[in-house]
């Protein structure tokens, strides 16, 4: 049992927790139709070539070049046709192939005119284009390669990626399967949304913040509710938790406090490994095992919840998912505000950008930048970063991670 006391930066806070983060390796095959968000477990290598043969890209005729005058018109005998999904047959000299997009171009065929450049007339067509050589035909393979490597193990599959899996035929894909999540709430003044409201009691807001980042970023999450301040309530709900689960995350309860049992309850389960960070919001943050579950315990400030499960919780699960990129891209950009008293800690405000006159982006900040302000967190787009000891005057480059960056 131990309790370091070290306060930490929010970059050694990082590495530690991700030096302790170990990957599922429990894979499983699951429908490519629902590998939203689910984890690559394998690289995926095409068995085919796609596109399988040269096809037209345009509604038209398909030509020899050679057969075309240069310059002006040519009637030509329109000898077969070709439609999606058929194959045609080696064009002669001298004919055209009417042709629509996606079927294969024929031999001998050296380029595709399109409709709006050509006439029909009875079974001839005049071509009032000279196309080069290679217009408007689509390579075989100019996409995929038999043999190609076209996903790595590690990458989280969004639209894009399912579609790029079917593309190759499979129908089936190797994922890492769903980390499994226990969350459970601290606080005798925590009451459920639907419930009414006694003097002295708030809303669990944590409860639908931590499950919409949980969910959102495809773990299965086992809810235990509210949990009394209570060492002995802690521990029991800990006890139950650590077997179900791949991971314990919990809100509130892990300040210096007496009300705080939290890392007491850890403490007495298992192993406490770090809990302050130098941040704001934030602080206070657990990390520990209880037997042999990873523990994260968030402060239960509802803004120090969501921001520091962002910046630390996200990227410790997305290295236990077996997620290969795992650090949120920032951008630097000027500020449009002041900031004018240095900090002791690492300052994560709430910010949105806005066009400047001169149409460049810059990065505002909310008014009220409370731990509490719920609502300066959904106004937001992301986190603008003001490093310990630093002011800001107006147009600095700040760092700034928008949110599509630290949430999924
Ligand atoms: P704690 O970390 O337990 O000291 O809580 C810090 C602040 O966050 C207190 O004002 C709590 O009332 C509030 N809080 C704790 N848990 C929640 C929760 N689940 N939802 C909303 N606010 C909370
Ligand atoms: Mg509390």
């Amino acid at each position: 049992m131990s309790e370091p006391q070290k306060m930490l930066n929010a970059e050694e806070a990082l590495e530690l927790l991700l030096s302790h983060a170990r990957p599922l390796d429990e894979v499983e095959h699951i429908h490519t139709t629902h590998a939203l968000g689910r984890v690559l477990a394998q690289s995926l290598v095409s068995g085919v070539t796609v596109p399988p043969l040269d096809n037209s890209a345009m509604d038209g005729y398909a030509v020899a070049c050679a057969d075309l005058n240069p310059g002006g018109e040519t009637r030509l005998k329109v000898a077969q046709r070709i439609p999606a999904g058929s194959v045609g047959h080696a064009l002669e000299r001298g004919t055209a192939a009417r042709i629509f997009t996606g079927a294969p171009v024929p031999p001998g065929a050296d380029a595709v005119v399109m409709q709006e450049d050509c006439t029909p007339d009875g079974d001839e067509v005049v071509i009032r284009a000279t196309p080069k050589s290679g217009a408007n035909i689509r390579r075989a393979g100019e996409d995929i390669i038999i043999g190609q490597e076209i996903l790595r193990a590690g990458v989280k599959m969004r639209p894009q990626e399912m579609g790029l899996a079917a593309s190759i035929g499979l129908a089936d894909i190797p994922v890492y399967r769903r980390l499994r999540v226990a969350l459970f709430f601290t606080g005798d003044e925590i009451v459920m949304p639907g419930e009414s409201l006694q003097e002295g009691e708030i809303y669990n807001s944590n409860r639908y913040t931590l499950l919409g980042l949980l969910e959102g970023m495809g773990c299965r999450v086992a809810d235990f509710g509210i949990v009394p301040d209570s060492l002995d309530a802690t521990v029991e709900v800990l006890d139950q938790a650590w077997r179900e689960a791949d991971l314990i995350v919990t809100s509130g309860g892990v300040s210096v406090g007496e009300e705080d049992h939290v890392k007491a309850a850890v403490a007495r389960t298992g192993k406490l490994d770090m809990w302050k960070v130098a941040m704001k919001p934030g602080k206070p943050i657990a990390y520990g095992t209880v037997h042999d579950t990873p523990f994260i315990g968030l402060p239960g400030n509802p803004v120090s919840a969501f921001a520091t499960f962002c910046l630390f919780v996200r990227p410790y699960i997305l290295r236990c998912q077996g997620v290969e990129k795992v650090t949120p891209r920032s951008y630097w950009l000027p500020a449009a505000f002041e900031w004018h008293k240095p900090g002791k800690r690492r300052e994560f405000v709430r910010a949105r950008l806005e066009a400047r006159a001169d149409g460049a982006l810059a990065v505002v900040i909310y008014p009220n930048q409370g731990s509490g302000v719920l609502t300066s967190v959904a106004w937001s787009e992301g986190l603008a970063e003001i490093r310990e000891g630093s002011t800001v005057a107006r147009g600095d480059a700040i760092r700034f991670t928008p949110f599509s960056e630290l949430l999924g």
